[in-house]
């Protein structure tokens, strides 16, 4: 795409190839993967995959907006748009219900604090582009509105979270939703989706304003504010060659997105690896999880479903769960700077907070801590070990078992190969002094995991070694060790994967199942069968579960 402003698309000219880029894709997420993104970027490209739709709609925003319409296009009342998501059901779980009436009032109540004067625009706004033998096209999924005299236009991200919350650098999308705003035309969903949009009406305006807004909290968050003018120049800054970067993409980047991806059925992304959770041929839709879902499934089918779709949840840290987090992420940092970064990098004082990645801890906590911190160096993989190579610390590995339909995510500690041989290693923080478990395989599943991937080659060339699981505590470490190559081993992990994965494999509605753990449920308020605090004093917003041995 050259510098010059995109105009409108001419039907009467054949479209060899069409690109059509959304606001969405300018978002940095961790992992986005840019194949992915490049391929979704051409809606003509057939799409590889072939497998059934999940019983429920995912896409938890639909409702959201249908309401929205309702009031702004229809002219019903807010009450009345948000009675009718919960009567008019569909294909929708009881809990995305529950949020999306919560999230429709917070944007309606948001509106009405808005500036008066602005009137909603059913229409995309669409910047298009011709070149000889390309249709480029620009827009943006979100609310928007202009002033009655057309010279002020505004868009509104949707955010289903907090605004503030969201740290993402979010300036590319920023200027895709300003530069279709300052000088698109006003366009329907094209339909078939593959065919160009039809943009007419007004093209542009002069003054442009963007901003989110939090369906959680109803904090609507300024993004930008300017003249068509300062328009040009962010886009140039932030949106033109990044645009570019987007429908050029070729990078493969397995991850949270494979599931939902035109390429899965074709991609070498993520691994594949049959028969790794140990289940019979599946039919059903292709799904992602890791074993953190799988343990939420077990507490309820119907929390694992909702945080699976992403709807806000309350914070569910205890300090045990923090402190296990701040280890974690202070290992990381010092293995990340080398081998010996764990003993080169001082470690914090006693007697003092300290923190490390987004973690902080305090008090005594705090000082158990740095002791664990301390006992690591004397089970530190890189001590004394020349034959360590191919070192990754907290790898995001993506596996495809192509039997059970699901796209696995993990996130070891540590991968790395000794002698030619793959360790995994998983850390775990207590303040117990001593074991209360038999088998490591079926107390962390993640060490099942852990097996089966090593045991079926899936970290790549190089024999199956060990699972470690090192535990720090403040009085001493232990390493516990794994063979990856013992059948014994090997098959009581299939087992314990197995069991976990097969009733989240064969259910499709992910019910509710109240028990004593609904009061540590982060996604309870959306949560029509929550039975309410059974623990005097807890409430929707403390949802921190008291601390267990081995909370990480
Ligand atoms: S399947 Fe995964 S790795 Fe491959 S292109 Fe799609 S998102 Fe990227
Ligand atoms: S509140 Fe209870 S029943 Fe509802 S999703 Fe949470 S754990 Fe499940």
């Amino acid at each position: 795409m050259s510098g010059d402003r995109m105009q409108q698309h001419n039907s009467a000219l054949p479209v060899v190839d069409l690109v059509r880029i959304g606001a969405s894709a300018g978002r940095a997420v961790d992992a986005t993967c840019p194949s992915s993104l490049a391929w979704k970027a051409r809606p003509r490209s057939r799409s590889a995959r072939r497998f059934p739709d999940e019983h429920w709609d995912g896409f938890v925003l639909r409702p959201v907006m249908d309401a929205v319409d309702r009031v702004e296009f229809d002219g019903v009342t807010a009450e009345q748009a948000i009675a009718e998501i919960r009567s008019q059901g569909g294909r929708r779980h009881p809990g995305v219900t529950g949020y999306a009436e919560h999230a429709a009032r917070m944007y309606l109540e948001s509106h009405q604090r808005g500036e008066a004067g602005m009137r909603p625009v059913r229409e995309l706004w669409v910047s298009q582009r011709l070149t000889r033998s390309v249709v480029w096209e620009l827009y943006a999924w979100g609310r928007r509105y202009e002033s009655v005299d057309g010279r002020l236009r505004e868009f509104r991200f949707l955010r289903q979270g907090d605004a503030l919350a969201d740290g993402r650098d979010e300036a590319t999308a920023i200027a895709i939703a300003a530069y279709v705003a300052a000088f698109g035309n006003p366009a329907v969903w094209p339909n078939p989706w593959s065919e160009p949009f039809h943009p007419s009406g007004r093209t542009g305006t002069e003054r442009v304003r963007v901003v989110s807004v939090g369906l959680a909290d109803g904090v609507v968050k300024p993004l930008f504010e300017g003249t068509a003018a300062d328009v040009e120049d962010y886009f140039a800054e932030h949106g033109r060659s990044q645009v570019g970067e987007i429908a050029a993409g070729r990078d493969v980047v397995p991850g949270f997105g494979c599931a939902d991806c035109k390429r899965v059925a074709v991609c070498d992304g993520p691994v594949r690896t049959p028969g790794l959770l140990g289940l019979d041929d599946s039919q059903g839709p292709l799904r992602t999880v890791s074993v953190s879902g799988l343990r939420y499934y077990l507490r309820c089918p119907a929390q694992a479903y909702l945080r699976s779709v992403h709807l806000p949840r309350a914070y569910e840290y205890s300090g045990e769960a923090e402190l296990g987090q701040a280890v974690h992420a202070w290992l990381e940092e010092a293995h990340e700077a080398g081998p010996d970064g764990c003993r080169s990098r001082p470690l914090p004082p006693l007697g003092s907070g300290w923190s490390a990645g987004t973690w902080q801890v305090t008090g005594d906590l705090a000082d158990a801590g740095v002791r664990m911190l301390a006992q690591h160096a004397e089970v530190c993989p890189f001590r004394e070990a020349p034959e360590i190579e191919n070192v990754r610390v907290e790898p995001r590995l993506t596996v495809f078992d192509t039997t059970a339909r699901a796209i696995v995510l993990a996130k070891p500690d540590l991968v790395y190969q000794e002698a030619g041989q793959w360790v995994w290693r998983e850390l775990k923080s207590t303040q117990k002094a001593t074991r209360f478990f038999t088998d490591p395989l079926r107390q962390f599943p993640q060490l099942a995991l852990g097996v089966v991937i090593l045991s079926a080659g899936a970290l790549g060339p190089g024999g199956a070694g060990r699972v470690e699981l090192e535990i720090l505590r403040p009085t001493g470490a232990e390493i516990v060790l794994i063979d990856a190559r013992d059948d014994e081993r090997v098959d009581t992990a299939r087992t314990v994967l197995r069991e976990l994965a097969a009733p989240w494999r064969a259910d499709r509605t992910f019910e509710a199942r109240p028990s004593n753990n609904c009061q540590w449920c982060p996604v309870s308020r959306w949560c029509p069968s929550y039975p309410g605090p059974h623990v005097e004093g807890k409430d929707h917003d403390s949802r921190a579960k008291p601390a267990t041995a081995f909370e990480q």
